[in-house]
């Protein structure tokens, strides 16, 4: 008997849900037949408590129900901080001592742009900052990583095909930010192997992580879920929608009198059937 794979919908409380989340919520339900929630929050400086209580009354009263206990990223903080060693044991990162307007400038010149950040800094001047206290950001060396995990490729669910992972539009991605020791690539691919997630559900805009994802899970030798990445969900201008809808966001539909069916009906349609095959063989690496 095909088992349902194990989902996860996982919400910055930085804001109120809308209709995108909605959808979000609904999609890791369906094809998990239920999901574990994880409250994305390790940006401390943008989540707030409140949200995440608003988080949780919203998708009961929609009737989404999560399985199990709530996870915390901030609860996982050690996790991070063992897998970053890990990397710089095998000498797959390097600290990048750029402030934010030095990058921008970087990033910005008319030539293309160097891959390895750290090269525009003099070893004098990065062991100057080091020196004077500042906390560098981590970047994976990612020709490096590319070479050590020999091709790898993810299960994308939406085509039914294997992709190579593509690197191209991310360069030496920062893998641990100066502020919180972790970013969102590395945290997600943690947590997703401590909660035994087998289907990572989410929007389109997130496609491109996944590139980024399956290159640390293979280094780091995880084991990788496969992907499905949904549609996103777009205002009445054809605009994906954003925290800043907030006219659109489930607590104010709530307010204005509409019941969960109602705020529902207001989702694309979604068939799990069409991509999930009783043959759950595919969820296995
Ligand atoms: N927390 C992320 C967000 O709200 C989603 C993380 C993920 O699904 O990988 O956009």
């Amino acid at each position: 008997m095909a088992t349902a794979p194990i989902t996860r919908f996982a919400p910055s409380p930085t804001g109120r849900l809308h209709l995108g989340h909605a959808f979000s919520a609904l999609v890791a339900s369906r094809l998990g037949g239920g999901y574990r929630l994880r409250i994305d929050d390790i940006d401390h400086t943008r989540c707030r408590r409140e949200f995440t209580e608003q988080i949780y009354d919203d998708l009961a009263f929609l009737g989404l129900p999560w399985r199990g206990e709530p996870v915390f990223q901030s609860d996982r903080l050690d996790r991070y901080a063992q897998a970053l060693d890990r990397l710089r044991e095998m000498d797959l990162v390097y600290p990048c001592f750029l402030t934010r307007a030095e990058l921008a400038e970087v990033l910005s010149a008319p030539h293309e742009p160097p891959t390895a950040t750290d090269v525009v800094l003099s070893a004098d001047e990065a062991a100057r900052r080091a020196g004077s206290g500042m906390a560098p950001a981590w970047r994976l060396r990612t020709a490096k990583a590319l070479e050590l995990a020999e091709s790898p490729t993810w299960l994308d669910l939406r085509t039914g095909s294997r992709r190579s992972v593509d690197m191209s539009a991310h360069g030496d991605v920062i893998v641990a930010r100066r502020d919180i020791r972790t970013s969102y690539h590395l945290s997600v691919v943690i947590d997703d192997m401590i909660d035994g997630v087998t289907l990572v559900t989410r929007g389109m805009d997130l496609e491109d992580s996944t590139h980024v994802h399956r290159l640390l899970q293979a280094i780091l030798e995880i084991p990788a879920p496969a992907y499905y990445h949904h549609d996103l969900v777009c205002d009445e201008d054809g605009q994906r929608l954003a925290k800043r809808h907030d006219a659109l966001s489930i607590s104010e539909l709530r307010q204005s009198g509409l019941s969960a069916t109602e705020i529902l009906s207001y989702l694309p349609d979604f068939a799990e059937s069409a991509i999930i095959s009783s043959d759950c063989s595919v969820f296995s690496n």
